[in-house]
């Protein structure tokens, strides 16, 4: 089996690039290094059956030899990554994805999109399943990711009705773990970070917004399972178990014992969602999938990670 993997130096697409090496796949990384790093697979650099190659998948892309799967994981995540990114947010959803889905046709391949809760916007149904159609703001500064999002979606399907590509699609929610830029911006880094440095340990807002975080073997996973499924619609892959961004904080300064760091208060983003929590169900009984790893468990490996980096 030869797998292409977009965004494959990024946090969630090298833990997929260790999966497939070690389902015995040979990997390509395409890769154009935007929020990756090639610190994400310098362990793999002696390994035949992996290659990476740095390219612009918004560009159009060729790959020599037979491809027996496409994974599209290449997109800035990080809402201050995409806010610092619109552009290239919206070509690599779009355009991107066209030219990976291209690829896949070409070479009767089959094609897994990561898609995000995200495309659910600021829910008014929860938790959220797969059959609900979102509320998102497209002229809002998210909008460039959720909608690039949304339509990459769409392209997949038109793919998999109009040419019959074999397509998934994952609706991935907030996934945490080793990899993940200290710097990106993100909640968990951002807590972590402030709470080894003894810095102040920002909460957007009140905190009072929710989110469920998944440790990121759970996803790859899940993900795993969803590529080897006959399943051509959307499935949540997340962990349902929602906390509050207060009570993250709270538990991140528990964890890191002796920490100076005080929570402080700042002005919420726009658009930020107030809650946010997958329905699994679907993954459950099409996937057999379950998540395993503990909270407890995931941010104590998460924090050796940073502590190292530090
Ligand atoms: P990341 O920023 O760590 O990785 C993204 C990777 O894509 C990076 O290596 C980056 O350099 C690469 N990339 C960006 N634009 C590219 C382009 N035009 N051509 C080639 N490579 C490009 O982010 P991540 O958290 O690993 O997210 C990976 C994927 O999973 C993204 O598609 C994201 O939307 C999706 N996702 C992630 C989460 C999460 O919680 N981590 C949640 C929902 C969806
Ligand atoms: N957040 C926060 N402090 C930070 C970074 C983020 O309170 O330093 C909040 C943010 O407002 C959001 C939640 O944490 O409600 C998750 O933010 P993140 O950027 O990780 O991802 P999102 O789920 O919004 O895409």
């Amino acid at each position: 089996m030869r797998t292409v993997i977009t965004g494959g130096a990024g946090f969630v697409g090298s833990h997929l690039c260790d999966r497939f090496l070690a389902e015995g796949h040979e990997v390509l990384c395409v890769d154009n290094l935007l929020t990756g790093s090639r610190r994400n697979f310098e362990h793999l650099s002696g390994n035949p059956r992996f290659r990476f190659v740095e390219h612009n998948i918004s560009d159009p892309v060729e790959v020599d030899g037979p491809v027996d799967a496409v994974l599209h994981f290449a997109s800035p995540a990080s809402p201050a990554d995409y806010l610092a990114h619109p552009i290239p947010t919206l070509k690599v959803g779009s355009l991107g994805t066209h030219n990976a889905l291209g690829l896949a046709k070409a070479k009767g391949a089959r094609f897994l999109l990561a898609s995000t809760s995200e495309v659910y916007g600021d829910p008014d149904v929860h938790p959220q399943r797969e059959d609900y159609w979102g509320h998102v703001n497209p002229i809002g500064p998210r909008g460039c990711y959720d909608e690039a999002k949304r339509f990459a979606e769409a392209i997949t399907m038109a793919y998999h009705r109009y040419h019959g590509v074999q397509t998934r699609i994952v609706r991935i929610f907030n996934t945490y773990g080793p990899r993940m830029r200290l710097n990106d911006g993100r909640v968990l880094p951002n807590f972590m970070s402030q709470a080894l440095k003894g810095e102040p340990i920002t909460i957007y807002g009140k905190g009072e917004q929710t989110r469920s975080f998944c440790y990121v073997s759970d996803l790859v996973d899940g993900i795993y399972r969803l590529l080897q499924s006959d399943h051509p619609l959307p499935v949540n892959i997340g962990n349902p178990s929602e906390i509050t961004v207060a009570q993250l904080a709270q538990e991140i300064i528990d964890l890191v014992e002796g920490t100076a760091s005080r929570v402080v208060y700042v002005d919420l983003p726009e658009d930020d969602p107030k809650r946010r929590k997958p329905d699994i169900t679907k993954a459950q009984t099409l996937l057999g999938w379950n998540p395993t790893v503990e909270r407890a468990d995931g941010l104590r490996r998460t924090l050796e990670y940073f502590r190292t980096v530090l």
